[in-house]
């Protein structure tokens, strides 16, 4: 069995900790959080030994009930992996921590690509893992991006990608962040960081991405054109996604066209936490104009795409698992994927 430590048990890394008890060959072994809140308590529940950086602050822990296990130099030592998921900026600075006593440790995409020097997806450069001390999941929106050009790539060649990303505003639990009533350019200028992030996967990738942020909790929304090499049909490239266990199609049959419509289907299905992990595509706005020009739009669900990516990700950094195809079937199969 693995050992996973989980360091900041927030949106990410508490979905990531229930990922990980749900696979057959990992388990965690401490989860850390700076305070008491909500989620302590929620790491309490599940059973998941608290470890906390400042002991000083274990009085306060146990006055509400909540026991600490020890202090977080404890639980990296006791793992064979740590799963960074601090707000973005505190990987970086945690990063000597983990170099110090050798362990492993997966960054998430608040991250720059140099944190790690390698960015990770599964099914585009898994087998590259091996070897490495770090790596970086990439970020929500560039996972739902680099899934669905590396599949179209793989299948008819991609010459150039052209994408808008309409994000959501803040996570629904986050009530500090806006906005209420506006469209932010975010930014202004073209490029977003979107496309030179996607590139850190795949570099030879033409992509240009412009982003806005829109006043939604529940999901972003991706407008993606790209040139294909190759002269292709609808049918054949439905037939890719048909295929692809990390894109699902939100049928026409369903009228299904909103993030709000998609949240409620995934609830509905009993997904934990309404997490979809899939990229939504669809099905309706898949279109190929002379052959070769590819449109169509997905809806990406912030919290949950980037989670069987990091479980995937512990698997080819441990090196246990040698076949990218097979730890994507088995974090899938583990997850209950159905769609
Ligand atoms: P979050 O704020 O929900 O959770 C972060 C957790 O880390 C919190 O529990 C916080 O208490 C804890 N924490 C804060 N400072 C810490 C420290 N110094 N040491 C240990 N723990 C600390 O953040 P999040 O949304 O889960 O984001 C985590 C990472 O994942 C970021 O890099 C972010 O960019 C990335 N990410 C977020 C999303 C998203 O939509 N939320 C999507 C993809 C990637």
């Amino acid at each position: 069995m693995i050992k996973v430590a989980i360091n900041g048990f927030g949106t990410i890394g508490k979905r990531v900790a229930d990922a990980v008890t749900a696979q057959p060959d990992m388990e965690v072994i401490g989860v850390s959080k700076t305070s008491v809140s909500a989620e302590a308590y929620i790491a309490k529940e599940h059973g998941y030994p608290l470890y906390i950086a400042d002991l000083g602050k274990k009085p306060a822990f146990e006055k509400a009930g909540i026991e600490v296990a020890g202090d977080v130099d404890t639980m990296f030592k006791a793992a064979d992996i740590v799963v960074d998921a601090t707000p973005g900026g505190v990987g970086e600075k945690n990063r000597p921590i983990y170099e110090k006593l050798g362990k492993k440790a997966i960054f998430q995409g608040g991250e720059g690509h140099e944190v790690a020097g390698f960015s990770f997806n599964a099914h585009a450069n898994y087998k590259e893992a091996e070897n490495h001390q770090f790596a970086r999941v990439v970020s929500c929106n560039s996972t739902g991006l680099v899934r669905l050009i590396h599949a179209l790539d793989q299948a008819f060649g991609v010459a150039r990608v052209r994408a808008v990303m309409v994000r959501r505003a803040a996570d629904p639990n986050d009530v500090k962040r806006g906005p209420v009533d506006a469209i932010v350019l975010n930014p202004a200028s073209i490029p977003s960081h979107h496309g030179p992030d996607v590139k850190t996967v795949l570099p030879h990738i033409d992509i240009v991405t412009l982003a806005m942020i829109v006043p939604t909790t529940f999901m972003h929304m991706h407008s993606i054109q790209m040139d294909l090499k190759k002269e292709t049909t609808r049918d054949e490239v439905l037939k890719v996604f048909e295929n692809h266990s990390r894109i699902g199609l939100v049928r026409k049959t369903m009228g299904i066209k909103s993030n709000a419509e998609l949240r409620e289907y995934t609830q509905d299905l009993g997904r934990p936490r309404t997490d979809l992990w899939e990229n939504g595509v669809f099905e309706e706005s898949v279109s190929v104009l002379d052959g070769k020009e590819f449109y169509c739009f997905q809806a990406i669900h912030q919290e949950a795409d980037v989670v069987p990516e990091n479980i995937d990700c512990i698997r080819a950094l441990m090196g246990t698992v040698k076949d990218p195809d097979e730890s994507i079937r088995m974090t899938n199969e583990a997850l209950n994927f159905v769609a």
